[in-house]
C-alpha cells in the first residue's frame, strides 16, 4: 500500500504525524509527508485508521495499476 498526502486538503493539523509517526512526518517545508518505504503488511491496518482519522480525508491512496 502507498498513500500520500493531498497539500491542498490538508489543514497540517500534525494528528496523522502523531499517530504514526514512522510513516508521516513534516518536511523541511513544514507539509506532511508520507514515508511509504516504512508501510509494511504489518502495519497497512494502522495506516488505514489513520487515513479514516484524518479529519478532511487528506491522506489518500495510491493505485499503482492506475
Ligand atoms: S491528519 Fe490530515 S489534515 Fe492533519 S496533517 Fe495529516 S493529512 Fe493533514
Amino acid at each position: 500500500m502507498k498513500v500520500k498526502i493531498n497539500n491542498e486538503k490538508c489543514l497540517i493539523c500534525g494528528m496523522c504525524a502523531s499517530m504514526m509517526n514512522e510513516v508521516f512526518d513534516f518536511n523541511d517545508e513544514g507539509l506532511p509527508e508520507a514515508n511509504n518505504e516504512n508501510i509494511t503488511e504489518d502495519n497497512t491496518q494502522e495506516v488505514k485508521e489513520v487515513m479514516n482519522n484524518c479529519p478532511v480525508g487528506a491522506i489518500e491512496e495510491i493505485h499503482e495499476e492506475e
